[in-house]
């Protein structure tokens, strides 16, 4: 099952709860647009790079066109097709005024120079420019891509179209950015598992934390959860991670990290593989890095209690399954990482207006936008007798169904 088949599922799950027709789950779950396009540049040794790049535009019922890009070899359009869905989903759960898209460049970024990563950029900007803009679609950070790729995404469309900030978010606080935007999603995370837990009547600092990825969202969510208390067990980057059964030093792990790129070799921790992280012992497990992480095969060995899916489908079909008969409490994507997108959102109502907000008010309209979509997901999840996921799924399809209802079909 590819990463879209996973997505089919979760979807089909939740239009029988709502009864959805045949003819409706089609034209939900149809891409509205997908474009795959060729990107050529000079490389620094004279010789020709040539890459593809993926755009896929999935939904605009709701507004705009909104969702990442990523920079990755695995990139290819059954992901990029995935995670466009997703975020068609994710900004009706947590009522942003946009719709779903998602584009990506199967590179290794570790393979290409900067100068290199930016002529790649400004190429596919080139390559898409026409079907992106403030009012059309809206791309924003995923793997491997930072303020910086906006910067040169925002002035590569700026030649070709005149000013427009709003034609992505993520981009630098020097550059039209929004205060609060690279702490969003670890934020949002933060915010999603504090609601979550609240339904016990536990508190994040009682809790054991793993953390799977030390990118934006991982040490963002480590950072932040440590300053509440929580203890991290465990963090990690693509070579491996560290463990602390005490807890680590997240600000220390933090400087480790700035001085040596990677968490590896931090003193005083245990190293740890990937694989063993998943399954390691503690209260929530929040995989913060890539997707189909926890499949059949380890479902069963996770000792969590909660899974938090800082990461775009880090979850199977079959151990979504698994893991809901064990008892195991799914915080889902659509939900938990919807931070960063609602802070994209506020970013560009502020290029907008040409207004700026201060990192406050960020913060605080963030976290009321969370607790309410939590709200909202907990009244269906018990009205249906339902997980999260499923709950998440249909707040989601009722308000895409009813904007695309609302509008008509020809
Ligand atoms: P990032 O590039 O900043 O970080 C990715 C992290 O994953 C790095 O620590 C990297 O070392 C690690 N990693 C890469 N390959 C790995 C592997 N095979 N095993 C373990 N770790 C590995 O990316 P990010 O922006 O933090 O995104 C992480 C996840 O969160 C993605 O699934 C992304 O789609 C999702 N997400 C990001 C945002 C955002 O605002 N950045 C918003 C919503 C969802």
């Amino acid at each position: 099952m590819n990463a879209n088949d996973t997505t089919q599922h979760f979807l089909q799950q939740a239009f029988e709860i709502l009864g959805v027709d045949e003819d409706m789950r089609r034209m939900l779950t149809t891409p509205s647009r997908e474009l795959r396009v060729e990107l050529v540049i000079r490389r620094d040794d004279g010789s020709i790079g040539n890459f593809i790049g993926y755009r896929v535009q999935h939904d605009d019922s709701r507004g705009p066109f909104k969702g990442g890009l990523r920079y990755h070899p695995h990139v290819d359009i059954h992901e990029v097709r995935s995670l466009a869905s997703l975020m068609t989903w994710k900004t009706a759960v947590v009522g942003v005024p946009f719709g779903g898209a998602k584009g990506g460049i199967q590179v290794d970024p570790r393979e290409v120079s900067p100068r290199e990563l930016e002529r790649l950029t400004r190429t596919f900007v080139r390559q898409v420019h026409d079907l992106v803009g403030p009012e059309r679609d809206i791309p924003a950070p995923d793997v491997n891509t930072n303020a910086q790729v906006m910067a040169w995404f925002f002035d590569e469309y700026t030649r070709l179209h005149g000013f427009a900030p709003g034609v992505v978010t993520g981009k630098p606080i020097g550059l039209h950015g929004s205060p609060g935007r690279s702490a969003a999603t670890g934020r949002g995370c933060v915010f999603a598992i504090r609601e979550t837990l609240r339904e016990s009547g536990a508190d994040l600092k009682d809790q054991r934390f793993v953390i799977q990825g030390f990118g934006n969202v991982g040490s963002w969510s480590a950072r932040l959860l440590h300053a509440r208390g929580a203890k991290i067990l465990a963090v990690s980057g693509s070579k491996g991670g560290i463990f602390a059964g005490d807890g680590l030093d997240i600000p220390a792990v933090l400087e480790h990290y700035d001085s040596h790129g990677t968490v590896l070799g931090f003193p005083g921790a245990e190293a740890i593989s990937n694989e063993d992280l998943l399954v390691a012992d503690c209260d929530v497990l929040m995989p913060a890095a890539l997707g189909s992480v926890i499949t059949a095969r380890n479902a069963n060995d996770v000792k969590a209690k909660y899974v938090v899916e800082a990461a775009n489908g880090p979850v199977t079909a079959e151990a979504d399954e698994i893991l809901e008969q064990r008892g195991v409490t799914i915080v889902p994507d659509i939900y938990a990482n919807a931070g960063g997108v609602t802070v994209s959102y506020f970013e560009w109502v502020q290029n907008l207006q040409n207004f700026r907000w201060d990192e406050t008010r960020v913060n605080e309209e963030l976290d009321k936008i969370m607790t309410e979509a939590h709200r909202k997901i907990r009244d269906i999840k018990r009205a249906h007798d339902i997980s999260m996921r499923k709950a998440a799924f249909v707040l989601a399809i009722r308000e895409v169904k009813l904007a695309t209802e609302t509008r008509g079909i020809q």
